[in-house]
């Protein structure tokens, strides 16, 4: 430890990465100080995952009751309060955010309010909200964990009549009709949302079909799903302008389309926070794509300042930043050098119904798995539906090296689907084969039997070539 400097280590940003590496370096016994200019928690908690998991599971209710009504049961006059909604949503962030802050002081970090920015690579200025600096801090070692921020098209005419996903939760009213621009997470998770809230749903996007990246029976079958729940969906098309009128906004379309609605939302991705951080100042470069620069250990291009989450650009999911906080602590306060695995990571998608996804999409194993792939997929009506007349349908996918046996890629649209592929990904990621798979004893009736029990190939033993 050296006195030459204020803290050993130094965060920038108290958001699920930085607020874990402070955590654990400072229980290690170092002097850590961390900066945060909004509320603690980040992205995940205050405007991101959490709240949105909360707008989720209120949204669902709509379509619990509907299910509720094919077993008997009858609701007269359901109605959803949105402004007692929203009330209960925020006291919860706060109590969460309160959480988090009390644990860093638990652990010994100091928290610093304001906007730090840098002024070489030992030296951080805090600016207070009027942008003044109201203090100098001196740090061995800097991480930065800003974090990322919705980008939009700034350049279309009418944007700023526009919102993100950081306004939508905050609507003072829930809107009658909503167009949401992008086809990401984000913007299928909140095409959900507001469909199942009674919102008269759009959802626009420029590619020929929505989760770009993900299988695409998944995304063929997501899109025909969420469209039995009532959003319409306009695929291969973009805005040509928006205009504010006495009634809300029209939305021009390339394809000659006007469609009036009171608010739209662009979910059209998010970039790296590294706006005026002062990164030169500091030898701290960017790549490309304007992300932080790091190594496989999270270390920038300079010697004393290292990297995590999403201002790195490279898994942005709130439990990967966790991992690389901890290989961050590992590498450089416990001489034990890791770096975080990204493969055979699982994800959710928390549209309605829900998709969950572990390893290779059918594509990606085609391309990678020399000896072919053995697809397995099922799609059945799920038992709960049985009285309500829907025709909802599950999609269970394995994705299997023709080789090895090895199944490489899970993929799930329906209800659980998050649920189920945290434990399937334990089976992914631990290689077992789908013999092995087999061997394992259904759980009856439920839907994740469908995933021992798959014995049709859809396709055969064949590489991409
Ligand atoms: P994504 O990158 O997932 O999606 C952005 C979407 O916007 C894409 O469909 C993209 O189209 C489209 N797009 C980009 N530029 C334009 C443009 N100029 N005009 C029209 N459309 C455009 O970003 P999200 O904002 O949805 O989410 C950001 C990240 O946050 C995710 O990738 C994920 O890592 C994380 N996240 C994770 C969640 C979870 O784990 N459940 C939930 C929410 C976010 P195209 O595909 O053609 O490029």
């Amino acid at each position: 430890m050296s006195d030459t400097y204020d803290y050993d280590l130094f965060v920038i940003g108290a958001g699920s990465g930085g607020v874990r590496a402070a955590r654990l370096t400072a229980l290690g016994g170092k002097r850590v100080a961390i900066a945060e200019e909004f509320r603690v928690g980040g992205t995940c908690v205050i405007r991101g995952c959490v709240p949105k998991k909360f707008m989720v599971m209120a949204s669902e209710v709509s379509h619990a009751l509907e299910i509720a009504e094919g077993y008997g049961w009858s609701f007269d006059n359901a109605q959803f309060d949105w402004p007692k909604f929203l009330e209960a949503k925020d006291v919860e962030i706060a109590r969460l955010s309160g959480i988090y802050a009390a644990n860093l002081g638990k652990a010994g970090v100091e928290l610093v309010h304001g906007r730090a920015i840098l002024k070489d690579a030992h030296t951080v200025a805090i600016l207070d909200k009027s942008g003044a600096e109201s203090r100098q801090i001196t740090a061995e070692k800097i991480l930065i964990a800003t974090g990322g921020r919705p980008w939009k098209p700034e350049s279309l005419p009418g944007i700023e009549h526009a919102i993100t996903s950081e306004e939508a939760f905050h609507l003072p009213e829930l809107p009658k009709r909503i167009l949401i621009a992008g086809g990401g997470y984000i913007a299928v998770e909140f095409a959900g949302i507001f469909a199942g809230l009674g919102v008269e749903t759009t959802l626009i996007y420029r590619g020929p079909n929505i989760l770009r990246g993900f299988d695409d029976d998944v995304r063929a079958h997501l899109a025909g799903e969420i469209e039995k729940r009532g959003i319409k969906v306009i695929l291969g098309c973009q805005h040509r302008s928006l205009e504010k009128t006495a009634t809300g906004i029209v939305n021009h379309l390339e394809n000659g389309m006007k469609l009036e609605t009171d608010v739209v939302m662009f979910a059209t991705g998010r970039i790296p926070y590294v706006a005026d951080l002062g990164l030169s100042k500091a030898g701290v470069e960017l790549n490309d794509e304007g992300a932080i620069k790091v190594d496989p250990y999270s270390k920038t291009t300079a010697d004393n300042i290292w990297a995590i989450g999403d201002v790195t650009d490279r898994m942005n999911l709130t439990p990967v930043a966790i991992r690389e906080a901890v290989a961050f602590h590992e590498t450089v306060y416990r001489n034990n050098p890791q770096h975080f695995d990204y493969e055979a990571v699982a994800t959710a998608v928390f549209s309605q119904p829900p998709v969950g996804v572990v390893g290779l999409t059918e594509a990606e194993a085609r391309h990678s798995c020399s000896k072919g792939v053995d697809v397995y997929v099922t799609r059945f009506r799920p038992m709960k539906y049985a009285f309500t007349g829907s025709d909802e349908r599950v999609l269970m996918k394995l994705v299997v090296d023709a080789d090895t046996q090895r199944v490489v890629g899970v993929h799930i649209v329906g209800p659980d689907s998050p649920e189920m592929i945290q434990l399937a990904a334990i089976a992914v990621k631990a290689g077992l084969t789908k013999a092995q798979w087999d061997a394992t004893c259904a759980v009856h009736p439920t839907m994740a039997e469908e995933l021992v029990t798959l014995k049709e190939k859809q396709s055969q033993n064949t590489s991409a070539g």
